[in-house]
């Protein structure tokens, strides 16, 4: 068998949830589980995760996976409604829609829920992605609130740079007074949010990323956080290639051997989910030993510098991220974020559950 693994730790995303409710003060915990829990598999999140407040997801059918699973508690639809058709199984399913733009609240007013329903109402706080316009809340809020078949209005907004030094404050603070009037319920935090900035912590707070073991700052790792790696993306040597000064390795010939070198082919490439355009220098565990990946990545194979690791060989086991190499610093080398490795998991790679 191929021998590319991801193990995933039930035990360490239960962890993650605890260090995320430690940060959470009184406030409830949405556990953010879209886009296939973050490519770590919807059912085992739910297990994982079974202590959170709520389950906030993308779409109806992750919504509805979840409750086939058993999940009683509230399950926030995140985007809301792609089309009036959705308001009909949201009540069949008490979902909590977002409501962000004028065409749904046009989609409720005609056809509401037979049974009132709690919505999530979505203002931009400057961000400029999804949301009423903040300078708009009073009719807005108004409107939302006389709606026929709402049961309850909680005011929601998301934050563009809380992972950056510009942070939250910018967007916090005019939303936190123009809301003040309203006295309802408010849901702010991302899992960077939740993190550093414990006055977001509201009525709900959102994190996703963390649950996953990872930290969503550039300048602070998950360790420090007090985070457990979810996912470890493991494989093994299957060829070793003795290389001569001068001689280039996969496709494009990008690395040259400087001397005569050791490289380990390892059965991992861009159609499992690693990052193509991870250059030479990526970092990479090879029998436990920090290394680098060298030259292109191709669909099913990398290549490994064995330089400095003079004990590996054919079947030596290879860490390409997680316990002992975070998420963290290979997206770094890859120019990408651990969001996008983690959610790029292939469905070809077979998963090995513990504890
Ligand atoms: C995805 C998402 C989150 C979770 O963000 P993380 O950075 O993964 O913690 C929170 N709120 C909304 C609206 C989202 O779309």
């Amino acid at each position: 068998m191929r021998p590319i693994q991801a193990r995933i730790s039930l035990g360490a995303m239960a962890h993650n949830l605890r260090v995320a409710r430690s940060h959470a003060g009184a406030a409830r915990v949405f556990a953010v589980v879209k886009a296939n829990a973050y490519g770590h598999g919807l059912s085992r999140a739910r297990r994982a995760l079974a202590a959170a407040d709520g389950f906030a997801v993308l779409t109806l059918e992750e919504a509805a996976n979840l409750r086939q699973m058993g999940v009683e508690q509230p399950i926030l639809l995140l985007e809301g409604l792609f089309g009036a058709d959705e308001i009909a199984t949201c009540t069949e399913l008490d979902l909590w829609p977002v409501l962000h733009h004028a065409a749904q609240l046009d989609w409720w007013q005609r056809q509401p829920p037979v049974r009132p329903l709690q919505v999530f109402l979505k203002i931009d706080s400057g961000m400029h992605r999804l949301g009423f316009r903040l300078a708009d809340h009073a009719e807005i809020v108004t409107r939302v609130r006389h709606l026929p078949g709402v049961a309850g209005v909680t005011l929601m907004t998301h934050f563009a740079q809380a992972d950056e030094a510009s942070g939250v404050d910018w967007q916090l603070q005019p939303f936190l007074r123009e809301m003040d009037d309203h006295a309802l319920p408010w849901s702010c935090a991302n899992s960077a949010s939740l993190l550093r900035y414990p006055d977001t912590q509201g009525t709900w707070v959102r994190p996703g990323l963390m649950l996953y073991g990872a930290s969503p700052f550039a300048d602070v790792s998950a360790s420090q956080l007090g985070l457990q790696p979810v996912m470890t993306l493991q494989s093994e040597i299957i060829s070793v290639q003795a290389l001569q000064a001068g001689e280039g390795v996969g496709y494009g010939q990008l690395y040259r051997a400087e001397r005569e070198m050791r490289v380990g082919v390892v059965a991992c490439g861009y159609a499992d989910g690693y990052p193509r355009n991870a250059p030479t220098g990526t970092p990479v565990l090879v029998n436990g030993r920090l290394t680098r990946t060298l030259g292109r990545v191709s669909m099913d194979m990398l290549c490994v510098d064995l330089s400095e690791c003079a004990d590996a060989g054919i079947g030596s086991p290879v860490v390409l991220w997680g316990e002992g190499l975070p998420v963290e610093s290979v997206a770094a080398a890859a120019h990408t974020s651990s969001y996008e490795l983690l959610c790029a998991l292939a469905a070809r790679v077979p998963v090995q559950e513990s504890n």
